[in-house]
């Protein structure tokens, strides 16, 4: 468990965006340029965000620590490790977060703006 050291740093408790998650999550600030962000987050264990779409643009994760999930919606979960790489496509229907007993890091580039679907359901994530 790499509960504070996330290798780009842990950031601050991600409030703007709690609304979207379930269980508490930390963001990172690293870096812009042109319209692509660059962001590291952090889950705390059992944490998720709800899921969503990425529109007009793209997302790409960078599994840097810890242990999560991605899921496309239609497709079974995915279990992430430090070093896997996500990407995915405008318009596609997703979410990620932590194992029930992992934290978990991504660093997220990405461009775009997200709708949000509706939350991950407890039934269906502690099965996982
Ligand atoms: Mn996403």
């Amino acid at each position: 468990m790499i509960e504070n050291k996330p290798l780009f740093g842990k950031g601050n408790l991600n409030v703007d965006y709690a609304q979207y998650f379930i269980g508490n999550s930390y963001l990172k600030f690293l870096t812009s340029q042109a319209d692509v962000a660059v962001n590291s987050v952090t889950f705390e264990p059992g944490a998720r965000n709800d899921w969503h779409v990425h529109n007009d643009g793209f997302q790409i994760l960078l599994v840097t620590d810890g242990e999560g999930w991605y899921q496309e919606a239609g497709k079974a979960p995915q279990e992430l490790k430090k070093g896997a790489v996500v990407s995915i496509a405008s318009g596609v229907k997703h979410w990620h977060g932590a194992t029930r007993d992992s934290w978990f890091t991504h660093v997220a580039i990405g461009r775009g703006t997200t709708t949000w679907l509706e939350s991950v359901n407890d039934a269906f994530y502690n099965e996982l």
